[in-house]
């Protein structure tokens, strides 16, 4: 059991290739309360990804649309580059359906939600066993250009620094462990006094 008023952002971090769209694609399929932030950019389709699943692929004319009618949750520029960010009116409306949200974003827009203060969230940072690992994944996703896989191996090291300013820290070497130590932290969570007032009151009664 839950307070229905105990939902909040759950923000996952990694360097990319990371391996946390993985885990988040695990932990959706095993629980029913959370819904995903599909994130808005202006970086084009990878791979096999779709438009209004993965994320919302729009122009930067339409990206700063978006911003101008102060429709994103946070938003940064990620690998100085492309633009990325969380839509406001998505979040709002499934925490006001006690749902938790669940996103991918980057250390600037977690340091932007965390500083704003005004959603709680629980903030948890995956990395892989190594910088090694990290690099054999970027390579064999096959996604990404050289130059791309560079880029993101440069920005990866620069956002190890921001690790402190994360609630928790989750290795994932074996998918299983990472996915249940994930699942661990929102029960963990969800079970906070602070967020449990009502049920200590109905104790009460
Ligand atoms: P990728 O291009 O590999 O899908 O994502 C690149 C980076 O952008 C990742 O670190 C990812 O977490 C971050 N990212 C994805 N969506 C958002 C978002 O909505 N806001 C922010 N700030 N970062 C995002």
């Amino acid at each position: 059991m839950i307070n229905k008023n105990n939902s909040f952002l759950i923000i996952l971090s990694a360097p990319s290739g990371g391996g946390k769209s993985t885990i988040l694609r695990e932990v959706l399929k095993l629980r029913d309360n959370i819904d995903y932030s599909i994130s808005y950019t202006t970086r084009a389709p990878r791979g096999a990804e779709e438009n209004g699943v993965h994320y919302h692929f729009v122009s930067e004319a339409e990206f700063l649309a978006k911003l101008e009618a102060q429709d994103f949750l946070e938003y940064a520029k990620v690998f100085e580059k492309y633009w990325y960010g969380t839509s406001l009116s998505y979040t709002r409306s499934r925490l006001a359906k006690s749902r938790h949200v669940i996103m991918d974003i980057d250390v600037q827009g977690a340091a932007q939600i965390a500083a704003a203060g005004k959603v709680p969230c629980v903030r948890i940072f995956i990395i892989p066993p190594n910088m090694e690992e990290l690099k054999r994944r970027l390579v064999l996703r096959g996604e990404d250009s050289d130059e791309d896989i560079a880029r993101r191996l440069a920005t990866a090291k620069k956002e190890l620094d921001y690790i402190p300013e994360y609630d928790y820290l989750v290795i994932n070497d074996e998918l299983e462990d990472a996915v249940s130590d994930v699942l661990a932290i929102i029960r963990a969570e969800e079970l906070k006094t602070s967020g449990n007032q009502e049920a200590q009151q109905d104790f009460l009664q």
